[in-house]
């Protein structure tokens, strides 16, 4: 039996603790950020916590990274205009609170945003 806790998106896909879920499928999950920094912001994660962050998911399920961005372009396209930033922050320096890969995907006004 493995002792790693669970990560916060791993509880959040087993619906342990509560979130607006926009999209799910067997490997991907999709839900508003509890803070959002533009009119849309979702996280779109891998509903496995296994990999911290985007490099380690690259290195090791290619796929799956590939599958996390043509679902957030979609998302982007249901839930806004379909133009996005696709932000991942990679280490704590960078910004990184929760070490479970996720792409945040923010549209809508980010003509005058902050983040480039
Ligand atoms: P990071 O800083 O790791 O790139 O992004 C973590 C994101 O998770 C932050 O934007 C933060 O607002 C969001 N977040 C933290 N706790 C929760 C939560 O309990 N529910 C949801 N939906 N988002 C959360």
């Amino acid at each position: 039996m493995s002792t790693t806790e669970p990560t916060l998106f791993e509880r959040i896909a087993a619906r342990e603790i509560p979130a607006r879920i926009v999209f799910e499928n067997e490997r991907v999950i999709a839900f508003h950020d509890i803070a959002p920094q533009a009119p849309l912001h979702l996280l779109v994660t891998p509903k496995s916590g296994a990999y911290a962050t985007v490099a380690e998911l690259a290195a090791a399920d290619p796929a799956l990274l590939a599958e996390v961005v043509i679902i957030a372009d979609g998302l982007a396209s249901e839930f806004s205009n379909g133009e996005y930033r696709l932000v991942f922050n990679s280490g704590a320096s960078a910004g990184q609170t929760v070490f479970h890969v996720h792409a945040h995907l923010l549209s809508g006004g980010l003509d005058e945003g902050s983040l480039g």
